[in-house]
């Protein structure tokens, strides 16, 4: 039987956030503004400018195991903030695809009690299908 290369492993899951997002995380250089300034950060394992320093390290799968992709609200201050210029807001989607193409949801209707989901909007359902299932 082979072994597997993690290296190369990690190498293409790098690759693919470079890919989907079209940003480039190696010019970060950690001056934090897009956490600073992140209404998520406080909900998140990782912040953002961590994301980033992890991503130019190659470490994908560590970013995977965490909340902070999927606590991310799309709201694009930290890619407002950022000096470099750099989409952070699309990285974070970019690994939420890497997440839900392989299956691995971070929302399950199932885990609603039926009294709460009475009273939850369907348009908040559906948009969060949408966001955290794959
Ligand atoms: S887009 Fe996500 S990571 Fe960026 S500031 Fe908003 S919540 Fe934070
Ligand atoms: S604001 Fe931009 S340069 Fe600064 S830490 Fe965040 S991603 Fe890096």
């Amino acid at each position: 039987m082979g072994t597997i290369d993690t290296k190369e492993i990690r190498g293409k899951n790098t690759k693919k956030v470079t890919t989907l997002s079209e940003e480039n995380q190696y010019s970060c250089y950690q001056c934090g503004k897009c956490s600073a300034g992140c209404p998520a950060a406080p909900f998140m394992d990782l912040l953002p400018n961590q994301v980033l320093r992890l991503l130019q390290l190659g470490k994908v799968d560590r970013i995977l195991q965490s909340n902070t992709p999927f606590a991310c609200c799309s709201c694009f201050v930290c890619s407002s903030r950022c000096p470099k210029g750099i989409d952070v807001a699309a990285i974070m989607e970019s690994l939420r695809q890497i997440s839900l193409r392989a299956k691995n949801d971070d929302f399950d209707v199932k885990d609603i009690e039926q009294e709460e989901l009475e009273k939850i909007p369907p348009i908040l359902l559906v948009g969060t299908f949408r966001k955290l299932t794959s």
